[in-house]
């Protein structure tokens, strides 16, 4: 192993092992960072290419994000969204995965800089393409405390978290006498109304006016209050209005106070303080906060700009070439999430931060090494858009497909099929569509077990700005 200071000496030498076979040693390099949408496009669309392929990962698993929020409100459980990337790539023998956790990238002599997540040793190795594609992660808007007692369903870890501060609010107000206390329990803010905030919220509805309806004695779940906070003037806002309008629809059916118009500006444990465009203050204690609202590019995306002098955008994404390579590194792509597009009119492309365009872009990257290794010439990367879809609740959805509105049960169908055909590995597919077919029955869910934290660990009762010193 080399440590961090011989790794970066311009004569270091790269990761040793595993030694490949003789026979590959000559063959072409090439790692992908990040086993996520865009990662593992790419590394499974190089299977039959004459390279050599190293995934490194900070988790040994593809997490499916999209249904992250059906972890948190115990709908599945967290292997049933989660392939194991040696599982994944078990077959494809020019793949091998690397559990390390990338903290630099030494462009000059083609190399990455990781940490061993097993051992903690820093390592290097090396490449003669190299694909990064590290994702995003929710941003606090600056306010980086907040996170603490508002999560995000960003990973796995979160969504447990989530699932225990809702199901612990649940617990807490069953035992709860004073009916003020009660009430707080029993009220539930997910801030920003994008896909992610209206899912989580009808899910919540759901939750507490069917799943758990029979199972307290002191309380009657279905009085909990679900706010849904969003601060401009409608939720889902990259889809048509009036998709817009029926999400909203189907959200206040379900139960979700809908607050548009309130920004927010102070969270901590047990209360929200928002603000609306008149300067209105509003403090809403609340049981359990759930974070749904902006996103923030992968840190590599940083690391990437300082090591080729490149450029990121306000939310941290790296600006990248039509061609998605890194300015001045051809031998470079950065993919999904973490990446804005310089197009060749000098505009930047805002592409949508959704799974089909990192997948697109991770097949894309490895067309590209593919034709370069057959001395062919590529075009630039252009994302084929087949539309948007979200979920609010039990058979209702809403779909933008390309101009084709859709909204109810339809819709909700589809994000199903959608769902199910692109989560990976088959025996997810069975173990989720099971899930899905017996929650569609009985209203159930299965997974709703507190298991990190709970009785040694609660969240803090809340308590409104009034109650304390
Ligand atoms: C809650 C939630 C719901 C979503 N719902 C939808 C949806 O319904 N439809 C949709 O299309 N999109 C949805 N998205 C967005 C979609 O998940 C992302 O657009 C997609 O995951 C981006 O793919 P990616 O490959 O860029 O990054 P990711 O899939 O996030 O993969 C990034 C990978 O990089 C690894 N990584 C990061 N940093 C390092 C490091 N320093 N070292 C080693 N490894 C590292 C991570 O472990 C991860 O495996 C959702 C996202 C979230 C969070």
């Amino acid at each position: 192993m080399l440590d961090r200071e011989e790794s970066t000496a311009p004569m270091a030498r790269t990761r040793p092992v595993p030694a490949p076979r003789p026979r590959q040693r000559a063959r072409h390099r090439v790692v992908v960072v990040g086993g996520g949408f865009a990662g593992l496009q790419a590394v499974r669309k190089l299977a039959r290419a004459p390279v050599d392929v190293t995934l490194i990962d900070r988790r040994n698993f593809h997490l499916f994000q999209p249904l992250l929020y059906q972890v948190a409100t115990g709908s599945l459980s967290p292997a049933e969204i989660a392939s194991p990337l040696r599982g994944v790539l078990k077959r494809q023998t020019n793949a091998r995965v690397l559990l390390a956790e990338v903290e630099g990238f030494d462009l000059a002599h083609r190399r990455v800089l990781t940490t061993d997540m097993a051992t903690r040793e820093a390592d290097a190795v090396g490449y003669d393409t190299l694909i990064v594609a590290g994702g995003s992660e929710y941003s606090y808007f600056g306010r980086g405390e907040w996170e603490q007692v508002a999560p995000a369903p960003n990973t796995v870890e979160d969504a447990l978290e989530i699932r225990r501060r809702l199901l612990f609010a649940f617990e807490a107000a069953e035992t709860e006498h004073v009916v003020a206390r009660r009430e707080r329990w029993l009220t539930f803010v997910v801030v920003g109304a994008g896909p992610t905030g209206v899912e989580m919220a009808g899910q919540i509805a759901e939750m507490a006016r069917r799943t758990l309806r029979r199972d307290f004695r002191a309380i009657d779940p279905r009085e909990a209050r679900i706010l849904l906070l969003e601060a401009s003037d409608r939720v889902l806002a990259s889809f048509p209005p009036r998709l817009s309008a029926s999400a909203q629809c189907a959200l206040e059916r379900l139960g979700v106070s809908v607050l548009l118009g309130r920004r927010v500006l102070e969270v901590d444990e047990g209360s929200v303080t928002v603000g609306d465009a008149e300067g209105t203050l509003e403090t809403i204690p609340a049981g359990a906060i759930v974070w749904a609202a902006g996103v923030n590019a992968s840190g590599l995306a940083r690391l990437l700009a300082d090591a080729s002098d490149g450029r990121v955008d306000g939310a941290g994404r790296l600006e990248v070439q039509p061609d998605l390579t890194v300015p001045g590194h051809p031998e470079v792509f950065a993919l999904g999430d973490m990446i804005t597009i310089r197009r060749r009119d000098g505009k930047l492309a805002a592409l949508a931060g959704v799974a089909p365009v990192a997948m697109q872009q991770g097949r894309y990257a490895a067309r590209v090494v593919r034709q370069r290794l057959q001395g062919r010439n590529s075009s630039p990367f252009r994302y084929h858009d087949k539309g948007n879809l979200a979920t609010i609740g039990k058979a209702k959805a809403v779909a933008d497909l390309n101009g084709l509105e859709l909204s109810g049960f339809i819709a909700w169908l589809t994000w199903l099929f959608v769902h199910l055909f692109y989560l990976t590995g088959v025996q997810n597919r069975l173990v989720v569509f099971t899930r899905w077919s017996a929650s569609f029955l009985t209203d159930g869910r299965s997974a709703r077990i507190i298991t990190t934290g709970g009785a040694d660990n609660p969240p803090a009762p809340p308590r409104p700005r009034s109650d304390r010193a």
